[in-house]
């Protein structure tokens, strides 16, 4: 058996193993990842499990590193080779278990620490983010810095071996359930706009921080108006120097975009339709979906995921000879949110009349459900960077196309 085999086999039998019943996904929930995931953590102080084998699952995985399989081993990563990690990531799907962690410390303030922080940095703040200790927000966007993100106007100004902070952010996502806060801050107000910007981590459990949750048409408050009024932070935690915070926030942005598309890329979409359209449209005599126009409408999103999904792959395949995701992450940002709109149109489409549901009789849970994802979908093509901004990023530094 080659070394590969081994770890598969017994990666597969840990797994199962040690792995408890609810931190697995149900025939019906793998299927649709936006179902079963109330059972997910983020981990944090905030965090209370009120499901005990969440917490299991998060402190067993943790032991082993596979919170961050591929991170290294001094930093609470599992030290995985890529290649351990895939099988690792396979096993996982084969045995329908759940992560054990999600959250902004894997998937965007780790990678960047990972890659530009100091030595301390790293041991600092990546062990807690694989244990699962800390829960971060992203503070980038301003009542005038959102598209135009370097025209921030929070003010870090040096005050002996801290940072005095003074601003506002707005549309941080899950600001009131984080315990930390990536931020980026004017640390130069006579340099030009792009230099005179750092990128800074800030703990939001001081006086000073105030946040204010803002509800959206999906009826839920994912994120919040926060305010920061001369709330400190040690001058140690900048990530890759003062004034190079606009390069620190593009990098980020890489990593938040390639999450984006992941995780709105997520789930075999034709299935669902198919099944969604047979139950509210019916069949025709050969057993396919009744409404032709439907069916055509499934095939096209189908084509298109299978397209988005091969253009992945190839960068995938890239990635592993060192290529990092850049300006083209933009186009997976672009296409999968799109797409994503696209999916949850279509089936409230098909639901017909039952798609107008809010909450109360005449709605099944499911149907409301449906029509939430579909308002909430709304924003997937503007967080991380509005379609415009990607296809004019795409237009300009992936095809090189003039101003
Ligand atoms: C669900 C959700 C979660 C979010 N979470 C976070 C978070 O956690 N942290 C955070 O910091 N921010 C977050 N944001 C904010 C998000 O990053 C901004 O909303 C986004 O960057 C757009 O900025 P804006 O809202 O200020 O719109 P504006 O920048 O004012 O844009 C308004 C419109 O003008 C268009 N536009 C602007 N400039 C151009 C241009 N040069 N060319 C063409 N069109 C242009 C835009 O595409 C948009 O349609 C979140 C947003 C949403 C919807």
């Amino acid at each position: 058996m080659s070394d590969a085999e081994t770890f598969r086999k017994e990666t597969h039998e840990w797994l199962d193993a040690n792995c408890p019943p609810s931190m697995r996904w149900s025939e019906g929930e793998a299927a649709n990842p936006t179902l079963g995931g109330d059972v997910l953590t983020w981990g944090g102080r905030k965090e209370t499990f009120p499901n005990p084998e969440t917490k299991q699952w998060l402190d067993l995985m943790a032991e082993k590193g596979w919170t961050a399989p591929t991170w290294p081993e001094e930093c609470g990563g599992g030290g995985l080779s890529k290649a351990d990690a895939k099988i690792l990531a396979q096993e996982m799907r084969r045995l329908r278990v759940k992560p054990p962690l999600v959250g902004f410390g894997l998937t965007m303030i780790g990678p960047l620490i990972l890659e530009h922080g100091t030595e301390e940095q790293k041991l600092r703040f990546l062990p807690e983010i694989c244990r699962g200790e800390i829960r971060w927000c992203q503070g980038y966007s301003e009542p005038g810095a959102g598209s135009d993100l370097a025209n921030v106007q929070t003010k870090a100004v040096v005050d002996g071996d801290e940072y005095v902070l003074n601003g506002q952010k707005v549309w941080t996502s899950y600001a009131d359930a984080s315990d930390c806060m990536f931020f980026i801050a004017r640390t130069d107000t006579e340099a030009s706009k792009h230099a005179g910007i750092s990128f800074l981590l800030v703990d939001m459990d001081q006086p000073g921080v105030t946040v204010q949750p803002i509800k959206l048409i999906s009826g839920y408050s994912p994120f919040c108006e926060t305010f920061l009024e001369d709330v400190r932070t040690s001058r140690d935690h900048v990530i890759g120097g003062e004034g190079n915070g606009w390069a620190m926030a593009k990098a980020l942005l890489g990593h938040e975009r390639s999450m984006i598309s992941e995780a709105f890329n997520e789930g075999e979409n034709r299935n669902q339709l198919v099944d969604l359209a047979r139950e509210y449209l019916g069949c025709d005599e050969g057993g396919r979906v009744g409404d032709a126009v439907i069916r055509d409408q499934i095939a096209q999103l189908t084509m298109n995921k299978a397209c988005l999904d091969l253009t992945l792959a190839r960068t995938k395949e890239g990635m592993k000879l060192g290529h990092q995701p850049g300006a083209e992450s933009s186009i997976f940002k672009y296409y999968a949110t799109e797409l994503n709109k696209d999916r949850s149109a279509l089936s409230v489409g098909i639901l017909g009349p039952q798609g107008c549901g809010w909450e109360g009789d005449g709605f099944t849970d499911e149907e409301a459900e449906l029509t939430r994802t579909w308002l909430r979908a709304r924003g997937n093509s503007i967080e991380g960077g509005t379609s415009e901004i990607q296809l004019n990023i795409i237009a300009k530094r992936v095809l090189g196309l003039p101003d």
